[in-house]
């Protein structure tokens, strides 16, 4: 049953002010545009209102980036960044808690998750990149890299400081400055690092934060004093923006959709198995790009599979974000959970059957029970597009090259998973797998050393570990 219990002590730890400027050069200025509201989807409540920027106020945050970059940041020994670098990642292990609270009051992810993994990831880029900023000599560009100007990046809703560390560290280790656009839903652990920033005395204009829709990123990635456009989000904008900054001298790295398959073969730890399927689906509610949202088993052990991973759905808990013994959360957006159930629906209609974890849902904020579809085949949609939510698509296989097959018969390839007690058969199939990562007997762990993107339509080009700071170098 659904116990809607709020945590008033961890709320009122985060001080959210009734309305956000835009953040431009060292300062939050009141934007030229509208503004819109921003709520926790748990409750929707609306938990402030936020600037819209508009094309006047992306191209002031462009100049102040453009200046900060000639004048100050890309002249400054790669020590002394470095420095910088260092303090906000201290300063965002000391406000973690904060941090964690906004993010999963605004994103609607359990506490648990911000807590412990995203916030601490968070700062454990910004402790990385800063080791890097005064070695770039060994980043495999030769002995002088040079940074490529001002960079404008634009991250989605389900990780939104996860995001926006993947982005921001690198290229400010690297001597770039930038300006970044959070998503519409999520904006405020972003001011709050905007805030983190004047706390370190970060110099002016060399990070900018502008919020606003996708009319904002528009103007962000087309305006001409960009040098290098980052994005992060969905294939269909992803393609739009290539195609707009095509010809231009703007380089541009996208990290895009996922399908990714999750496969088990009958010698797998099976316990294990069912841990790392939950994981790579039901974390984060499922909006993961890398998300494990096809499970791909052996025949054999289908059945048992199945039971046991029933079993364990039925013990994880939904509720309010910040109770520290909440699994599951809220669905970020009232579109998103819509674009959830229409797909779900599309599931049932083509005759996969339908079996989900049985709660009663609050009737208000955003809500999608841990749902899983069995009897799925590759001609099911649920089969082959990205529904980025706890919906899990099963098939089956019978042997290692059936599975292959089946986890590659996608448009897309950022992830994988294999579970075998094999170690060749875990190389074999690693290596036959067009994806970016490839996780053995676990799924969804991330290190900042490691590098992360994708194949074909997830995208191209590398976020994290040394592959990272090429993003930004030339
Ligand atoms: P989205 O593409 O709708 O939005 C992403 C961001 O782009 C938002 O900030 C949005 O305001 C902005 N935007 C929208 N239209 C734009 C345009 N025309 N020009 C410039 N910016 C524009 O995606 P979403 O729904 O927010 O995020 C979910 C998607 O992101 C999923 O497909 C997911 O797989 C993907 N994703 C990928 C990764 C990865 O690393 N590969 C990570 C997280 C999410």
């Amino acid at each position: 049953p659904f116990e809607y219990a709020p945590a008033p002590e961890s709320r009122s730890i985060v001080d959210i002010k009734p309305s956000y400027g835009l953040f431009v050069n060292g300062e939050f200025v009141p934007g030229h545009g509208t503004s819109f509201k921003t709520i926790s989807p748990a409750t929707e409540e609306v938990l402030a209102e936020v600037a819209e920027a508009d094309e006047a106020d992306v191209d002031a945050a462009v100049r102040a980036a453009r200046r900060a970059y000639d004048k100050v940041w890309s002249r400054m020994p790669g020590r002394e960044r470095a420095k910088y670098l260092y303090r906000i990642a201290r300063i965002i292990q000391e406000r973690s808690r904060e941090l964690a609270v906004l993010e999963s009051l605004d994103n609607g992810k359990p506490i648990k998750e911000s807590r412990d993994v995203d916030v601490p990831t968070v700062a454990a880029h910004f402790f990385y990149y800063a080791g890097w900023a005064d070695k770039l000599e060994y980043a495999g560009r030769g002995p002088d890299p040079q940074p490529l100007g001002v960079a404008g990046q634009v991250i989605p809703w389900n990780f939104p400081l996860l995001m926006l560390a993947w982005k921001i560290a690198p290229a400010l280790a690297c001597g770039n400055t930038v300006v970044l656009k959070p998503a519409e839903t999520t904006p405020l652990t972003a001011l709050l690092f905007a805030e983190i920033c004047q706390q370190a005395d970060l110099p002016p204009g060399v990070v900018n934060i502008v919020t606003g829709a996708g009319a904002t990123g528009q103007a962000l990635v087309g305006h001409p004093d960009v040098d290098k456009v980052a994005f992060t989000g969905s294939t269909a904008v992803g393609k739009a923006i290539a195609r707009s900054v095509a010809g231009t001298r703007k380089r541009v790295t996208l990290e895009l959709g996922g399908k990714a398959a999750n496969i088990v073969f009958d010698d797998a730890p099976i316990d294990q198995a069912v841990e790392g399927i939950v994981d790579g689906i039901f974390f984060n509610q499922g909006h993961v790009c890398c998300a494990g949202s096809r499970l791909l088993v052996q025949e054999n052990v289908y059945d048992e599979l199945l039971e046991r991973l029933k079993r364990r759905m039925s013990t994880l808990r939904m509720g309010d974000p910040l109770d520290k013994n909440t699994d599951i959360g809220a669905i970020n957006s009232g579109e998103q959970l819509q674009r959830i159930r229409e797909l779900s629906e599309v599931g049932d209609a083509e005759g996969a059957e339908r079996w989900e974890v049985a709660c009663d849902l609050p009737t208000k904020g955003y809500w999608f029970p841990p749902t899983i579809f069995t009897g799925v085949s590759q001609a099911h949609r649920i089969a082959r597009e990205e529904i980025f939510g706890p919906v899990l698509s099963v098939l089956t296989f019978r042997t290692p090259a059936e599975a292959v097959e089946k986890a590659n018969n996608t448009p897309y390839g950022l992830s994988a998973g294999v579970w075998t007690d094999k170690g060749s058969r875990i190389l074999s199939i690693a290596h036959q797998l067009r994806a970016g990562v490839v996780w053995a007997n676990t799924f969804n762990k991330f290190d900042p050393t490691s590098p992360f993107g994708g194949y074909q339509e997830s995208g191209y080009g590398r976020e994290g570990g040394r592959h990272g700071l090429e993003a930004y170098l030339r």
